[in-house]
């Protein structure tokens, strides 16, 4: 193993070591990785999220190329270990594979564009957006786009989201659009005659909710053909809050999360499920996670990654931080590592997918230098 494979190694390991899942502060990981990026420009945002966790994004930028260039977008967090045989925080070198929670998603690709960066030369411009929140609620790259001046004043040509792509080119993929709809009764036990089922309301609404989600599955308007499956899924989740059947029903609420293509107009969704709410009394909160990124299978950017890559370019179901970033510059998605290892029990990385990310993410840098 060289010199810079021991250090893309040594990163990947330091990284996977910090525990920065969504829940928990991921200010630790932010130092490091800020003290990893000597000879970077550093804006630092700092925010509370909504449970009252400090939490940091982070903005890097390097080379005097001037404007624009490439950017790699990585998120901080991981999702909590469930199942592991492993300790998910010790990383360990099994063969050709990297074992670690985040070591495909993504702390393994974040050690890998760093390592591409940190060796370009100075005429090459490279930005780097670390965010965090990812797995939850994209509020590290939500704070990203609202304050960065870094990332307005370099405008970056193209943003590559170093998902964990298996090295494919990913030029769209579906955002969500969650609902959550309640109604209230009064508990009581179900012997006796005050109690008000909070059911009852749900329900009539509940049935417009059933039709709405076989709608989705059969008219060819609201279907996207590029996506597996076509139609746009309305996930129902239904929730008692613990109620047994010796107890009238409280609280009942219905969480729902619609996921959808760049290609599909979400507006007549909202409006049949809000149309609903309101006939049948139901409190509603609609949360729409941001816009669907996508790029045509034309575009010049995806017809480069694929010559790079040497790989067709597709479209994806899974989310990512890309929701926000294609608000300010267009996104690509493109990783080392599989989404098949990825919020699994012993998540691992191949080491040569790792090792030839770097010289990848380098030869698109420099050609990205040169476009203009
Ligand atoms: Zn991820």
């Amino acid at each position: 193993m060289g010199e810079a494979s021991k250090d893309l190694l040594r990163l990947a390991r330091n990284l996977i070591a910090f525990d920065s899942r969504s829940a928990v502060s991921n200010r630790e990981i932010a130092d490091f990785l800020q003290s990893e990026l000597i000879g970077f420009e550093i804006e630092r945002l700092d925010f509370t999220d909504a449970a009252g966790v400090a939490k940091s994004s982070l903005v890097a930028r390097r080379g005097k190329g001037g404007q624009g260039g490439l950017a790699f977008s990585g998120h901080m967090d991981t999702v909590p270990p469930a199942g592991w045989n492993r300790d998910p925080f010790a990383a360990r070198v099994e063969g050709e594979r990297l074992y670690g929670l985040g070591s495909a998603d993504m702390k393994g690709p974040i050690a890998a564009f760093i390592t591409a960066a940190r060796d370009l030369p100075e005429d090459v411009p490279v930005m780097l957006l670390l965010s965090c929140d990812e797995e939850t609620t994209k509020a590290g790259a939500r704070h990203i786009v609202a304050e960065s001046h870094v990332l307005k004043a370099q405008n970056p040509d193209l943003i590559l989201v170093a998902e964990p792509t298996e090295l494919t080119c990913v030029r769209g993929h579906r955002v969500d659009i969650q609902f959550i709809a309640e109604t209230v009764g009064i508990q009581a036990h179900s012997s006796l005659p005050h109690g008000r089922n909070a059911n009852l309301d749900l329900i009539p609404f509940l049935a417009d909710m059933r039709a709405l989600h076989l709608k989705l599955r059969t008219e060819r308007a609201s279907q996207d053909v590029a996506y597996t499956p076509p139609w746009c899924d309305l996930s129902i989740v239904v929730n008692n809050h613990g109620a047994a059947p010796n107890i009238t029903v409280g609280k009942a609420t219905c969480h729902m999360k619609f996921r959808y293509s760049k290609a599909i107009d979400p507006a007549w969704v909202v409006e049949a499920v809000e149309r609903s709410a309101k006939a049948h009394g139901v409190t509603l909160e609609v949360r729409p996670e941001g816009h669907a990124p996508e790029l045509a299978a034309d575009h010049i950017y995806v017809r480069e990654l694929e010559k790079l890559s040497g790989k067709p370019a597709r479209v994806a179901g899974f989310g990512s931080d890309a929701s926000q970033f294609s608000a300010v510059a267009p996104c690509l998605l493109f990783g080392p590592g599989s989404m098949a290892q990825a919020h699994q029990p012993d998540e691992f990385i191949s080491l040569f997918a790792l090792q030839d990310s770097v010289s990848l993410y380098r030869q698109l840098a420099s050609r990205f230098a040169t476009r203009k």
